[in-house]
């Protein structure tokens, strides 16, 4: 057989194996169970999250032989002829390639007929928001007077350039980054079928390199395996993204939080020369201490339920650390690290010069920290010495 890349091979075919988008296949779902699918939809996402596979898989629920249904048989010849593209009823238009007002004109025209075997007349336009204003506006009327055998389903990772009045005639959809575990979850699976042997390490740092797109997480792991054969260790995940190991990052903030300034010099020195990317480092860094000061604050905050457990335990003992006060200044410095660190040439020496400034925020006593120290001097004094500032 004809080797078909990964991202292909492993599309999801039905709602269930969606993954990280419940939220909006369930919802869905429901529509076409109670038969209240309205005329136009907007899914809206960042890359490689799932809407065109979402659109597609609706496509396939509405024009099921079997149904309409919420889970398309896959077998019938309309379900068939969606999943390869060929369904002359289920038409998708990339808005990036054909955004004139023609393509859009030639699009209501068609709709004016009825769909040629299937229930409905379905279009799919990716990368909405790259159509023309005459286009829109040419799409604005096949959304004002939609025919009843037509559904427009768009997909757009650019909400804010489509207008108003485009918007306000769809049902909005926003898919969610997928979370690392999931996408790991989903790799390990196609690893299983593939036959490739991967750790959950590996695994967790193709999901980390890719950051929530399943689709470049598979195009990663087609990448892999093709270059390194069928088994995968982490350091091949990161030696070919440029990624730090989740140890040496959190030994670097280690480090930084205990102003330990030789350590975080030699653990930069040690990434620069292996060929590290270092601004991938400082992101990754900032996403550390972002978890770390969650920890302090609100210690039950989802974000926290995508860590591994061993992340989340080195989390816990890093904030319980450091007074969260300081994290946040140290986090600042950083932050503003990172809107540089694009342009720098020497990007190392910013690092280093940022990780070190970083390192002395953590030690530097906050406004926080003193004015509970001057609360628990008040709290101990006699009540006579506490009493002129009562009568104010
Ligand atoms: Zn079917």
């Amino acid at each position: 057989m004809a080797y078909e890349v990964i991202a292909r091979k492993y599309r999801p075919q039905r709602f269930a194996d969606v993954v990280g988008q419940a939220h909006i296949t369930e919802t869905l779902a429901r529509a076409i169970e109670r038969d209240r699918v309205a005329h136009a939809y907007l899914f809206v996402g960042p890359r490689g999250t799932g809407k065109t596979t979402t659109a597609r898989i609706f496509a396939k629920c509405l024009n099921c032989e079997n149904g309409p249904t919420i889970d398309p048989c896959n077998t019938c010849n309309r379900c068939r002829e969606i999943t390869a593209g060929t369904s002359m009823d289920v038409l998708e238009i990339d808005g990036a390639s054909n955004n004139s007002v023609d393509a859009v004109r030639e699009i209501r025209e068609n709709a004016k007929f009825g769909a040629n075997n299937s229930r409905y007349k379905i279009y799919i336009i990716d990368e909405v928001h790259m159509l023309s204003t005459s286009a829109f506006n040419a799409l604005l009327k096949t959304l004002e007077e939609p025919p009843p055998h037509v559904k427009s389903f768009f997909a757009t990772t650019e909400p804010q350039k489509i207008p108003a009045t485009i918007m306000s005639r769809c049902q909005r959809f926003d898919l969610r980054r997928i979370l690392s575990r999931d996408i790991a979850d989903r790799l390990r699976v196609i690893c299983e079928a593939e036959d490739v042997n991967a750790s959950m390490d590996a695994l967790v740092a193709i999901a980390r390199g890719s950051q929530g797109g399943m689709r470049d997480a598979q195009s990663a792991l087609d990448q892999l395996i093709a270059f390194r054969g069928k088994d995968l260790a982490e350091e091949d995940v990161l030696s070919v993204f440029g990624l730090v190991s989740q140890r040496n990052l959190e030994d670097l903030a280690g480090a930084i939080l205990s102003h330990d300034i030789r350590g975080l010099l030699n653990a930069i020195a040690r990434f620069d020369e292996t060929g590290k990317d270092l601004e991938r480092v400082l992101i990754d860094l900032l996403e550390h201490l972002r978890n770390v000061l969650i920890q302090a604050y609100s210690p039950e905050n989802e974000l926290l339920q995508e860590l591994t457990d061993s992340q989340l335990e080195v989390v816990r003992q890093q904030a319980a650390r450091v007074d969260p006060a300081r994290v946040s200044n140290l986090l600042d410095t950083l932050l503003e690290a990172e809107s540089r660190l694009k342009y720098s040439l020497s990007k190392r020496t910013l690092l280093e010069t940022s990780l070190i400034r970083a390192a002395r925020a953590a030690q530097h006593v906050t406004l926080d920290e003193v004015l509970r120290q001057v609360q628990a001097l008040k709290a101990g004094l006699p009540a006579e010495s506490a009493a002129p500032e009562k009568k104010k």
